[in-house]
């Protein structure tokens, strides 16, 4: 992988054959339930094709925190998906100057976040990829990993409209089903964007980011109860996100495997 994130374009894929979402609520015979999204973004649940239906939450985890995992948890149940697998990422094109800590602290993280819910897994398929990574490349990784699977693609909504810029995505589009998680009230910037593709889910806990948990470790506040407990012994043990932290925990994210388009 290699490169620079090339510039999406506006223009609309297809998908393969079978329902698929729709923003049109105009529709008095929709017979489906809707799940609860944004007011401008109104989409029917689709009926269970049978395959297995896998979310995919990926993120910096930086650290993880409860905002991710509520997100993950009401998208998992809103949808009826078998498995939410969290992948903490290599490299981010578009945060290449910020220091982003060491992979396998933020993987371990994510272990320790999600290990008591078991719809819940993490997978290392961006760390271990060399170079920049990019969420086209998660998904071809994944597809190998679950050929038959839906994708349901997890992201704060925020992210969607960024998502025309990212690596490939028209082809993106026709990979996964893509769930802006977003915060009630907030309308989304559709432009460019395949309806049918994106569904909005309103979410609690979305104050929650890993920059203020950060913020909060390195001016001695508590971040109990923002992130789980494990997570924040984990933090206390290997002395993350501190100012005196030795700089062998954290890795210049141009000189890593560190992110990628989005969180
Ligand atoms: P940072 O503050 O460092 O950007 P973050 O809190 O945004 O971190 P990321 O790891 O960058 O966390 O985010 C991973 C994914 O989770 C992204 O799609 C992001 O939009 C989403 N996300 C982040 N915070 C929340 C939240 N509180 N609730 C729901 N989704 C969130
Ligand atoms: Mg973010």
């Amino acid at each position: 992988m290699s490169g620079a994130e090339p510039a999406g374009d506006a223009r609309q894929s297809t998908h393969g054959s079978g329902p698929r979402h729709t923003t049109d609520s105009s529709d008095p015979s929709q017979p489906t339930p809707h799940a609860a999204v944004a007011e401008n973004v109104r989409v029917p649940v689709k009926p269970h094709s049978g395959r297995p239906r896998i979310g995919i939450m990926g993120g910096t985890f930086d650290p993880i925190h409860h905002g991710h995992l509520v997100a993950a948890s009401e998208v998992q149940h809103t949808f009826g998906l078998d498995e939410v697998v969290f992948v903490p990422t290599g490299r981010h094109p578009f945060k290449r100057d910020q220091k982003v800590t060491l992979p396998e602290h933020r993987y371990l993280m994510t272990v320790i976040a999600t290990a008591s819910n078991s719809r819940f897994s993490v997978s290392r398929v961006d760390i271990e990829r060399e170079g920049t990574t990019y969420t086209i490349d998660t998904l071809r990784d994944l597809r190998r990993v679950y050929p038959d699977a839906e994708f349901y693609f997890i992201t704060g909504a925020d992210v969607l409209p960024d998502i025309l810029r990212w690596k490939d995505s028209d082809e993106l589009w026709t990979m996964a089903h893509f769930i802006g998680v977003t915060r009630p009230g907030h309308r989304l910037a559709t432009t460019g964007l395949p309806p049918e593709g994106i569904t909005l889910l309103e979410v609690p806990a979305m104050a929650i980011s890993s920059t203020d948990c950060r913020k909060r470790v390195a001016a001695g506040a508590p971040i109990w109860y923002l992130v789980p407990d494990g997570v924040v012994q984990y933090i206390a043990k290997y002395r993350l996100y501190r100012n005196d932290m030795p700089i062998s925990q954290e890795a210049s994210n141009g000189a890593s495997r560190v992110g990628k388009e989005q969180g």
